[in-house]
């Protein structure tokens, strides 16, 4: 049977000097959720720890989810499933292949199914689970990226964990946060945590027809207690020159690893928004390091 694991690992929160931040007054720190774990990263175990709660109350042995062959969000599973002793199986979108990331899927232990690409697109459909329950009775399922609202929930820790390291910066207070946003989820959970005290400011990843304003609504969110903005940069997965110079830049400048999916377009856009003249001389930010590391090897 799945237990509910004890292990509340504390993200250090660490400021980032940048001159283009220096230069407009600016003042960010890094909430490292990279660094809770080498195997563990990111924020997919904030997401994932209230579907563990859910998978124990059921009396369940496991979880199955879904994910893509560079999935964060699976690797995060399976490595949850082999550190704390429960079964895990993972649905994977398109044709069997070899990443960095399947191995380690096979090497946690946990079962893959390929289920194509069409196969893949029916996880929307109501019944989609029916016949992996079936399959898989003893599994209690985690929707897409550890997503809805127990995802979120999830995250609201996230709040109080910058909060306690505020005295530590020297910050008395901060404005607002800064992150990539894929589902939304992690933004809904700091969200529900500021409780409209302070803004938090999405980058959206994917392109801007993915529907996350409306799972926003759908968790509750007001809309005044959020911002997005378009950081995909053309779409998810293109990357281009001066995304992978920036990123470059500022790992040599700072030591700080970024991926381009997430997190180094989400930093990027904060340059273009200060570089714009938006973020007034003087202001606090946080900015999350999502993790995502591992599904940038290759
Ligand atoms: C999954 C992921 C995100 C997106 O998180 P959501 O809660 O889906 O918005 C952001 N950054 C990284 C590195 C991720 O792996």
């Amino acid at each position: 049977m799945l237990i509910l694991p004890d292990w509340s690992p504390e993200p250090p929160l660490q400021r980032l000097e940048l001159d283009w931040l220096a230069h407009a007054g600016v003042e960010v720190a890094v909430l490292r959720l990279d660094l809770i774990d080498p195997q563990l990263s990111g924020n997919k175990w904030y997401k994932l720890k209230p579907h563990l709660r859910e998978a124990a109350a059921a009396g369940r042995a496991g979880v199955m989810t879904l994910g893509g062959a560079h999935s964060n969000h699976l690797h995060a599973v399976a490595a949850a499933g082999v550190r704390f002793g429960f079964a895990t199986v993972g649905l994977l979108r398109g044709e069997p292949c070899d990443t960095p990331t399947v191995r380690d899927l096979e090497a946690f232990g946990m079962r893959l199914h390929w289920l194509g690409y069409g196969g893949y697109r029916a996880r929307h459909r109501e019944d989609f689970w029916d016949a992996w329950r079936q399959r898989y009775p003893d599994l209690h399922p985690v929707p897409e990226g550890g997503g809805g609202l127990p995802g979120a929930q999830g995250c609201v820790e996230l709040v109080e964990l910058a909060r306690r390291q505020l005295p530590a910066l020297g910050w008395d207070d901060y404005h607002g946060w800064w992150l990539a946003v894929g589902t939304g989820t992690t933004l809904a959970g700091l969200a529900l945590g500021e409780a409209g005290q302070r803004p938090v400011h999405g980058a959206l990843a994917v392109s801007e027809d993915h529907g996350v304003p409306r799972r926003l609504a759908e968790l509750g969110l007001a809309r005044e207690h959020y911002h997005l903005q378009p950081a995909c940069r053309g779409g998810f997965a293109r990357l281009d020159d001066a995304l992978l110079a920036f990123m470059r830049d500022t790992e040599d400048a700072t030591g700080l690893s970024l991926e381009p999916l997430y997190t180094a377009k989400a930093l990027l856009a904060l340059r273009e928004r200060v570089a714009a003249g938006e973020v007034p001389a003087g202001t606090r930010l946080i900015f999350v390091h999502t993790g995502g590391l591992q599904g940038w090897r290759h």
